[in-house]
């Protein structure tokens, strides 16, 4: 999640309840199943359960892990962190997604004389038609690196921020692989860097897309999904298209694997839907969400460590996510904007393309 700099520098001295750490509203009554195996279900659900706390927690310990120095844009432990998603991605049969079967998409930086990588894998689809287009799934595999010292650490781990999304696209990934049926449409898994430094990868992405713009029918982006609250994740833009009835179904069908609630935007003075990866799809009016679990103390602070991830609902958001895009994937009809979203949506991107 990038700071509020560049969106909105017009707009000084907030009042400081603006940048509180508000939790998304809890609900009652929803208590939330741990993620354990699952034995019974349909084809789609089964492979939800592939999605477990452990595996979170192993990916998030190693991409934010002091080693990876906190994955500045552009810095060797960032290019750690996108070599790990491309092994992965490789050992679980996807393609590279870009020419040449590479999983590396690098982009410039300005000044010129650097690169910054995204990391591009397509799990293609089983329908003749349908697999030419894509569900773009997205998280900022990047953070801020290594800054001023508090309490004698000095290394911004960003495990939240945004090791939990980067690391639902891996197990995602793992779920899909595991099914007996591909879905109809394709999926496109992108972990971009430059987020925090204003959206950068996610920019070029949408500026420079590896399958045509008018082929990817959505973008469900995650970024930071494992703090706050046990039952209720914030899904940003959730009225804004039809991909809002989607999650609410997917979310309410499967109390057992996913114990979540779908949440409102409680923090609309934040403008998170300006603030993360999904914004630049939007720009290109691609029906898009945003699974965020809200601000904390932790926020671009060192502090920001595996230690302090509740991995359990890291990994149920991700089975929200995972069964969200299946049915998205699966749906003849592809996702549609409200007429009042995209009036809003225009709105805030500034008119579209
Ligand atoms: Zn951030």
């Amino acid at each position: 999640m990038m700071k509020r700099i560049l969106m909105i520098a017009v707009v000084a001295a907030l009042p400081a309840c603006a940048t509180g750490t508000a939790e998304p509203g809890a609900s009652a009554g929803n208590v939330p199943a741990p993620t354990g195996d699952v034995r019974t279900g349909t084809a789609a659900q089964m492979a939800a359960g592939t999605i477990t706390a452990a595996e979170m927690r192993e990916h998030v310990a190693y991409l934010a892990s002091d080693a990876l120095r906190g994955r500045d844009t552009p810095s060797p432990g960032l290019d750690s962190a996108a070599a790990y998603l491309a092994r992965e991605f490789a050992r679980l049969g996807l393609q590279g997604g870009v020419e040449g079967g590479s999983f590396i998409q690098q982009y410039p930086l300005r000044p010129r004389n650097r690169m910054a990588p995204n990391v591009v894998a397509v799990f293609p689809g089983a329908d003749p038609t349908l697999r030419n287009e894509y569900v773009v799934l997205s998280a900022h595999m990047d953070h801020v690196g290594v800054g001023r010292p508090v309490r004698g650490d000095s290394i911004y781990n960003g495990a939240d921020d945004d090791a939990s999304g980067t690391s639902a696209l891996l197990e995602v990934a793992e779920a899909f692989a595991s099914m007996p049926q591909r879905p109809a449409r394709s999926i496109l898994f992108l972990a971009v860097s430059g987020e925090e430094k204003g959206l950068l990868g996610s920019a070029y992405f949408s500026d420079h897309p590896t399958v045509p713009i008018s082929s990817i029918v959505a973008n469900v982006n995650m970024d930071m999904i494992g703090r706050n609250t046990r039952d209720t994740v914030a899904v940003i833009g959730k009225d804004y298209s039809s991909l809002g009835e989607v999650v609410q179904r997917v979310a309410a069908e499967n109390r057992a694997l996913i114990g979540l609630v779908a949440g409102d935007d409680i923090w609309p003075r934040e403008r998170f839907f300006t603030r993360s990866d999904h914004f630049n799809f939007a720009r290109k009016e691609i029906p898009a969400i945003f699974f965020f679990a809200g601000p904390h103390e932790d926020y671009h602070e060192p502090s920001d460590e595996v230690e302090r991830l509740d991995v359990d609902k890291a990994a149920r958001v991700t089975r929200l996510i995972f069964l969200t895009t299946h049915a998205v994937a699966t749906d003849p009809q592809r996702p549609q904007w409200t007429a009042a979203g995209l009036r809003e949506v225009r709105r805030v991107t500034g008119g579209g393309r």
